[in-house]
């Protein structure tokens, strides 16, 4: 790994909230490296790194590479309680990007993301709002995931540990696909993705950014799938009106 792929591993973890990093093998804090605070995000060493320009010029590893690395993963709790891996699914050079939070019963059973109830209701709202506006889209053209890949025991927000370390996965995901925008589904992805800490309702419809590539949040399936979020259903199709005009306009 070369130093500027370390320094976006490194920028990713701070985003998630993590302060701490060991070095395997050393078996101590790498507290000498200076690597529990990236250099990168002082400004001066930003005035002397900038940020690379888009698109990303390394070479990108593939989505299958990531699948193979994954493996037969046992390296958090959640393995023990899941069936299936649940990847990802769709175009793989996508420019549109979907990062809900992790696998529900359905997803697990099948190893496919968003193919219950909430999975349902994302395929008619980006097949609908798609159509409405006159942007010729299917489901299998944009591509999905979630930040973890197994499934939370009771459908539970993943900790953060779990999300540190599948986090690495959904980064090499994203970083492989480049994709022009990524769509957050949920609070959890919003805040996992964006760094920013407050709910979903105060951080709908708005961008934010991932390393360079701006994020619209919007509201998770499940919660739209609630009787009484009819307000919110008509939000996130906004969102999401806005999200396809960016990207495919
Ligand atoms: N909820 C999610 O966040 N992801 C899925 O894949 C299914 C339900």
């Amino acid at each position: 790994m070369n130093a500027d792929t370390l320094r976006r591993y490194l920028e990713f973890y701070q985003d998630l909230g993590v302060k701490e990093v060991y070095r395997k093998g050393s078996g101590i804090r790498d507290q000498g490296s200076g690597v529990e605070e990236p250099a990168s995000r002082t400004p001066a060493a930003q005035a002397a790194n900038p940020e690379p320009p888009t698109p990303n010029p390394q070479p990108q590893e593939s989505l299958l590479n990531i699948l193979e690395d994954i493996g037969d993963c046992t390296r958090c709790r959640l393995h023990s309680g899941r069936n299936k891996i649940v990847f990802g699914v769709g175009n793989e050079r996508s420019p549109l990007v979907f990062v809900g939070e992790g696998p529900g019963a359905d997803e697990d059973a099948q190893g496919l993301p968003f193919v219950g109830r909430a999975g349902q209701l994302l395929t008619q709202m980006i097949e609908g709002t798609a159509k409405k506006e006159g942007i010729p889209l299917e489901r299998k053209d944009v591509y999905i995931c979630n930040v973890v890949k197994c499934r939370p025991p009771d459908n539970r927000t993943p900790e953060p540990d779990e999300m540190e370390i599948c986090g690495q996965f959904l980064y090499r995901q994203l970083m492989s696909i480049r994709p022009k925008a990524i769509c957050v589904l949920g609070g959890t992805a919003a805040r996992a993705l964006t760094g920013h800490k407050e709910g979903v309702t105060k951080m709908r419809g708005k961008w934010f950014q991932w390393r360079d590539i701006p994020v619209m949040v919007t509201y998770h399936p499940s919660f739209l799938l609630r009787a009484y979020n009819q307000d919110a259903k008509r939000e996130a199709w906004e969102d999401l009106k806005k999200v396809l005009h960016f990207v495919y306009d």
